[in-house]
């Protein structure tokens, strides 16, 4: 097949902005196109080589593309460059100059389709020492051998500007007509898709098999699911009604969703575009290979920052530290992660994206092994309103954005690429930040892990209830301690130390050691929400809650001026909380 086939169907899908037009145009290419090439042309279409998740670019610049162009058309950069500023399209650029070459030259062997299509897979994966100029031999030798027309679209393609608006709909919709028998199997098609995120791979299947062939596609490991998405609503009432009264909530963690896929030692993780991700996560990859008892797998988590000291979820953002590249090693460190799984897709042989939510739950409970570091999200089953809220309410206090609320009957299958009711996420409508520092007592401590053993892991914080007299929690804190200061606590808490629970301190947590409120510490945190565990101001916003500051940090501030009694009073943080509220609604 001939490049000048396709170059002619560019031109005319360019031409149009119709749908339908450009569906019937492409439906012409497909069914022009042998069988063996199917995949490719597939791909070039979409100004690609391969599947996105696969991760190779053509990847060259600009500047490259029009060295290449006045190698084989003879013409100087400069020149070349001057027309480029006006037209600002390479693609146009290039026509120009190889239609200018053209009116002196005779020969020219026509480009084949497998011929374009190497020589970009080649330019893609040449690197290193003298790719540059590879590349640039590879380009120009193309572009001699090319007609203007087919120029403008070859430069178009290596610099990733092809963009001729076609979209994964519209080529299932093509294949559909061109070769599963009409439309209306695209329905089929289009489950191939999502369960292969490969347009290419999928094309070849209808074309070579038919429908039938398309039936029976399988989920293949290493090849990423398109992620089943969430809907949204606003309150217990109407998640339970919409999901017939019960649902499996779990913890909406507040991490990067990750696909793990495995076969073997060998481990890949994909994020929620399909992106392979696995450089980002070696600690992550490592944990799969080891805990996870499989020999092929699909599974589905979020991948979590956490504090190693406290145990505790950190905010999404520290994530953003495992983007950079050079430093891997020191984030690993730095912000080191968990894995909260919530999905079973594939696991030794077996397809599970059709089977119902509680048999892939099941699926994935078998298959990790019990440890501390890939855990199952935290689940419950769900029958009314009361029960969704109080979990809600400890989702947030644990770091987490809500709930995700599941369909847990017979139709719970994974949807595949799509946004459906199935899941149904509950988040707060409202987020605000906690501006005010706030002044509150040491009640406890929890034993510390990791660099922290021997010393203390977090601190159990509360406020002063002046009515009663009492002092009530209302957060662990383990953030913005220095060495210095940790070295610090035996001598300055342990003095204060008890056997048990002072008669004073209200807590339904169990610390490890106890205190007598003395010690009083400067802390920001984040924000203050509704808390089923902690103490403070409990009854005064919400019947059976108190309330909880989230993401604590020590400022570094000992407030030695301050007593035990002279600390934030849980009235004042109910007034903090109400503000807080009343500034969103404002908003
Ligand atoms: P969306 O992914 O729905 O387009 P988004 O990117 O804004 O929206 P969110 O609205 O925060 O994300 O919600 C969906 C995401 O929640 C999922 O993609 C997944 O990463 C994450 N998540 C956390 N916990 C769970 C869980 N238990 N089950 C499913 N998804 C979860």
């Amino acid at each position: 097949m001939n490049y000048a086939k396709i170059a002619d169907a560019y031109e005319k899908i360019e031409a149009t902005t119709k749908r339908l037009e450009m569906t019937d145009l492409l439906v012409d290419l497909l069914k022009n196109t042998p069988v063996s090439l199917i995949d490719k042309v597939v791909y070039l279409t979409q100004g690609k080589l391969y599947p996105d998740f696969e991760g190779i670019e053509i990847g060259v610049a600009e500047k490259l593309a029009v060295k290449a162009l006045a190698r084989a058309s003879g013409s100087r950069e400069s020149e070349i460059e001057e027309t480029l500023k006006t037209s600002g399209d390479i693609g146009e650029t290039a026509q120009i100059f190889i239609s200018k070459k053209k009116q002196s030259t005779f020969f020219q062997k026509a480009l084949t389709v497998q011929r374009v299509y190497e020589t970009l897979g080649k330019m893609a994966k040449t690197s290193g020492a003298g790719a540059v100029e590879t590349k640039m031999a590879l380009l120009s030798g193309l572009l001699s051998d090319a007609s203007p027309k087919e120029a403008k679209y070859i430069l178009r393609t290596v610099t990733g500007s092809l963009r001729l608006g076609i979209a994964d709909m519209t080529v299932l919709d093509a294949l559909a007509i061109a070769y599963g028998g009409g439309k209306e199997t695209r329905e089929f098609i289009e489950r191939a898709y999502n369960i292969s995120s490969d347009l290419g791979k999928v094309a070849k299947t209808v074309a070579e098999k038919g429908l039938a062939g398309i039936k029976s596609f399988q989920v293949t490991v290493f090849e990423p699911i398109r992620p089943m998405l969430a809907e949204r609503l606003a309150s217990s009432e109407e998640i339970l009604e919409k999901l017939g009264g019960k649902c499996i909530a779990e913890y909406k963690y507040d991490g990067e969703r990750i696909q793990v896929h495995k076969k073997g030692k060998k481990v890949i993780l994909f994020s929620r575009r399909l992106e392979q991700i696995s450089d980002q996560y070696p600690d992550a990859l490592e944990l799969v290979t080891t805990f996870v008892a499989a020999n092929e797998a699909i599974l589905e988590g979020e991948c979590v920052a956490m504090d190693i000291e406290t145990g505790e979820m950190r905010p999404f953002q520290e994530l953003m530290h495992r983007r950079r590249k050079y430093d891997i090693e020191q984030a690993m460190e730095q912000y080191p992660v968990s894995l909260f799984m919530f999905d079973a897709l594939y696991v030794d042989g077996k397809d599970l994206t059709r089977e119902p939510y509680p048999t892939r739950r099941k699926a994935l409970e078998r298959v990790i092994v019990k440890n501390g570091k890939v855990l199952l999200a935290k689940s419950i089953t769900a029958t009314n309103v009361r029960q969704l809220e109080a979990f809600f309410e400890e989702a947030i206090e644990n770091g987490c954005e809500g709930l995700m609320c599941k369909a847990a009957g017979k139709e719970s299958v994974y949807q595949a690429g799509a946004r459906g009711w199935l899941w149904i996420k509950y988040k707060r409508d409202y987020k605000s930040e906690m501006t005010d520092t706030v002044d509150l007592v040491v009640v406890g401590a929890f034993h510390g892990r990791g660099k922290r053993v021997g010393t203390y892991g977090a601190l159990l914080l509360a406020t002063y209830n002046k009515e009663n007299d009492t002092f009530e929690t209302v957060t662990k804190c383990g953030t913005g301690f220095t060495d210095k200061d940790l070295a610090s606590f035996p001598e300055l808490l342990g003095k204060h130390e008890i056997p048990k629970k002072h008669s004073r301190v209200q807590s339904t947590l169990e610390a490890d050691v106890w205190f007598e409120p003395a010690v009083v510490l400067e802390i920001l945190g984040a924000e203050i929400t509704l808390s089923p565990i902690h103490t403070c101001a409990v009854d005064s916003i919400r019947k059976g809650s108190g309330l909880a500051i989230r993401f604590p940090r020590f400022t570094g501030k000992y407030r030695t001026d301050k007593s035990a009694e002279d600390a934030t009073s849980s009235m004042e943080i109910a007034e903090m909380y109400r503000k807080q509220l009343k500034k969103i609604s404002q908003s």
